[in-house]
């Protein structure tokens, strides 16, 4: 029987010895993974550019009862280099020596403009953060998570990625490049233990969310906490084999 990814249930100890870096885990959904992960044993790395929040969500997580000691991550993805990169997979490969579960969580929306207004010069930043950034940190990742017996890669998808809509602009194209990235790196290690799947979250209560929609009533949203499950699928061992795949969180 397959699983419906968001009505799974775990035990809460399913995460439990494996090494999950979750990037933009300062707020919105990333936060709450993190916080949620690591209360089901992960030993998770939180990435972002804030050294303050991350550091907040490092003392949340301190107080989780049973929960590991997490680590912090601080690599801008609109100004990092190859060498912030290289040096951040040296840190962890040290520290850990693989990574069981890299989630690709961060990006950023930008302007909400028609195609023929979109500013070129914030075409090519959402693109970088939102797609080159994650290719990046995939790229010198991926030696780390070939040495784990249970990699898995989860990328951060859009409805506006699946379906192109107005004034969704870059932020559109670059959920289009994340589901078909995911693909790429999914048929390319087929015959490997990683696997690779995308996550459209849902209309969910963030900044992000805010920003896109002012006026709505943010009552009515899913809050991040409510859907996590996904996430914890794909992370953990129940979703072996299951790759190539895109999910939707609500
Ligand atoms: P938020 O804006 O709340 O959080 C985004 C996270 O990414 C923050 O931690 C932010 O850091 C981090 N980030 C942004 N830019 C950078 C950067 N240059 N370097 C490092 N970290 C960065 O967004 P959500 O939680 O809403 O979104 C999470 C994911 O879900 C995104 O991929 C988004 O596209 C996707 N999504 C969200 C939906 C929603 O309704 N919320 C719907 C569909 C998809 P900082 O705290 O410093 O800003």
């Amino acid at each position: 029987m397959s699983i419906d990814p968001r009505s799974y249930e775990y035990p809460d100890d399913i995460l439990k010895n494996r090494i999950v870096l979750i990037t933009g885990s300062s707020d919105g959904i990333g936060k709450a993974l993190a916080l949620h992960a690591a209360g089901l044993g992960a030993q998770v790395i939180l990435h972002g550019r804030s050294v303050p929040k991350l550091e907040k969500v490092y003392d949340a997580i301190e107080e989780i009862d049973g929960a590991p000691t997490p680590s912090i991550a601080v690599v801008d993805l609109e100004s990092a280099n190859a060498e912030s990169y290289m040096t951040l997979a040296q840190s962890i490969e040290s520290e850990f020596g693989r990574l069981d579960g890299l989630v690709h969580n961060a990006s950023i929306l930008g302007e909400r403009y028609s195609i023929e207004q979109y500013d070129a010069v914030l075409w090519q930043k959402v693109m970088h953060v939102n797609v080159t950034a994650t290719f990046a940190l995939t790229q010198v990742f991926l030696p780390l998570l070939h040495k784990s017996d249970d990699p898995s890669v989860i990328f951060t998808s859009s409805g506006v990625g699946r379906t192109g809509k107005s004034f969704w602009g870059a932020y559109a194209v670059s959920k289009f490049a994340t589901e078909g990235f995911s693909q790429v790196l999914a048929d390319e290690h087929r015959h490997s233990k990683l696997r690779s799947n995308c996550i459209n979250p849902g209309a969910t209560r963030t900044n992000m969310r805010l920003a896109a929609y002012p006026a709505e009533d943010r009552d009515l949203l899913k809050r991040p906490e409510d859907i996590l499950a996904p996430y914890v699928y794909l992370l953990g061992p129940d979703s072996k084999g299951i790759t190539g795949e895109s999910f939707d969180a609500q």
